[in-house]
């Protein structure tokens, strides 16, 4: 191969020199900083990519999304305080996107900063608003994710969705002033959050400040989205269970969805899931002001069904203890210290357990689903990816002590392989929901047919009154209006 010759690039730039045949040209130290310069102020253009050109099926662009300052848990989990995120997605002034829109009279829309970012300062309404988009966002994404992970890749619809209607979810972070709730409403296709000031206390708690408020209360319309029949209080009580229920395990699977709020857990428990851990308090703040300190609920639990009778909140307790439990015996048999870091092994197990408690819920009945049903979906789905007979056992052992399931064999021996299991505590035929201790959401009128209950009052009056015409003496006088007939 022939020598190349070097010839200085200003000479080749000015022509001042004839070209050699086989010459390559080789940038000068000045030419190289004068190009730098140029590309970085003259055209600025898209950052390159590390990878660009290396694989055709990379975006040529960087993905749009933004970043958001939010609680992990809320104000009053100050150890963990606040966290940025970033959201992949276009995210427009609200903040709103094509599922979810502010709409919040009184509160002016937050605008995104110069980087497209949503960097509020917290205590404020602007806060609140992009905390509580984000919670939501975050949420309905989770889900997204287990879905587009089977064939279905369903996009979640809400609802009222349809091919007419594409309609979002509103949020209303300062919703309900005054009211120590909060709720999802199909009819107003939204989310409202209330605020109140605890008696012996003169600051105001804001239910949308808190991540486990705000992502239970999402959960109740995803689900409502994929089983519209469960939330109505004419399902029996164990269905209003599962809906209930289906709110607190959205929380907890967020949280451990987020890398951050996993290593906090292990830090906090020593990867022991049954010691005290924000993970199974479910909404710290609101619980502090009620005076309990293991907030509003709490995920690890021991209720059994026969302590719960028809009343809904107490229900959800049984299932959602039962999850967490599963969840707990999971990653203590996947633990390996040596080999994995607990956190990664809990966000892993996290996902697991989200994915399988969705996949078997939307498996079950569309109408007055029990969680026998739900259980035996967890089975059937947990055999058929292909996971160790232990977690079945798990499953089983779990749902049989709190007295959901009946075990064939004793708890000790493994779970065999298609195998239904019978209810063990079912709802009395025709049993009523009580939702007296349930969420704003489980309370709201909408979901109680109450034009039913007064049409049925309206058919009894009709029918006395046409008894009472053909009872009347034919003496008594008619009335102006069978008067009128005549
Ligand atoms: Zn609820």
């Amino acid at each position: 191969m022939d020598e190349k010759v070097i010839v200085p690039v200003e000479a080749v730039l000015t022509k001042s020199v004839a070209l050699p045949v086989g010459y390559v040209p080789t940038p000068s130290a000045p030419y190289r900083i004068h190009r730098r310069a140029a590309a970085l102020t003259q055209q600025p253009g898209q950052p390159r990519l590390k990878n660009a050109g290396l694989s055709p099926s990379l975006p040529a662009t960087p993905p749009a999304g933004s970043r958001v300052l939010m609680w992990k848990q809320d104000p009053s989990v100050s150890e963990l305080g606040t966290r940025k995120a970033f959201i992949p997605g276009v995210i427009l002034e609200g903040p709103r996107d094509a599922r979810i829109t502010y709409g919040q009279p009184g509160i002016a829309p937050v605008s995104p900063n110069a980087f497209g970012d949503f960097i509020m300062s917290p205590n404020t309404d602007q806060f609140d608003a992009v905390h509580t988009f984000a919670v939501v966002r975050q949420t309905l994404t989770m889900y997204q994710r287990v879905l587009a992970e089977g064939d279905s890749g369903a996009p979640l619809p809400w609802a009222w969705n349809s091919g007419q209607n594409t309609n979002p979810l509103q949020v209303f972070p300062h919703g309900l002033p005054n009211v120590m709730n909060a709720y999802y409403s199909r009819s107003d296709r939204a989310l409202k959050f209330g605020d109140f000031v605890p008696s012996g206390s003169t600051d105001r708690i804001f239910t949308c400040r808190s991540f486990d408020i705000v992502s239970h209360e999402t959960g109740h319309a995803v689900l409502d989205g994929l089983k519209p029949m469960w939330i109505l209080s004419s399902a029996p009580p164990q269905t209003g269970g599962l809906h209930e229920a289906f709110g607190d395990l959205t929380a907890i699977f967020l949280c451990l969805s987020q890398l951050d709020q996993v290593e906090a857990v292990i830090a906090q428990t020593k990867a022991d899931l049954h010691d005290k851990t924000f993970l199974a308090d479910m909404a710290e703040q609101f619980g502090l002001a009620l005076g309990r300190t293991n907030g509003l609920r709490n995920a690890d639990n021991d209720l059994k069904l026969s302590e719960t009778g028809n009343e809904v909140h107490a229900i959800s307790q049984v299932f959602t203890g039962a999850v967490y439990d599963i969840l707990a015996d999971i990653f203590a048999f996947e633990r390996q210290p040596g080999l994995v870091d607990d956190a990664a092994l809990l966000h892993r197990v996290g996902n697991y357990v989200c994915s399988l408690t969705l996949r078997s819920l939307v498996a079950a009945p569309d109408r007055n689903a029990n969680y026998s049903h739900v259980v035996n979906q967890m089975l059937k789905i947990c055999e058929a990816d292909g996971k160790p007979v232990e977690y079945r056992n798990f499953i089983r052992n779990r749902f049989a002590l709190r007295e959901v399931v009946v075990s064939p064999v004793p708890l000790t021996d493994d779970q065999q392989s298609g195998v239904s299991l019978a209810p063990m505590v079912e709802d009395a035929p025709g049993a009523l929901q009580d939702r007296r201790a349930c969420c704003g959401t489980m309370n709201n009128a909408q979901y109680f047919d109450l034009e039913g209950v007064l049409e049925s009052e309206r058919q009894a009056l009709a029918k006395w009154c046409q008894g009472y015409a053909a009872r009347r003496p034919q003496n008594e006088p008619a009335s102006s209006e069978e008067e009128a007939v005549k």
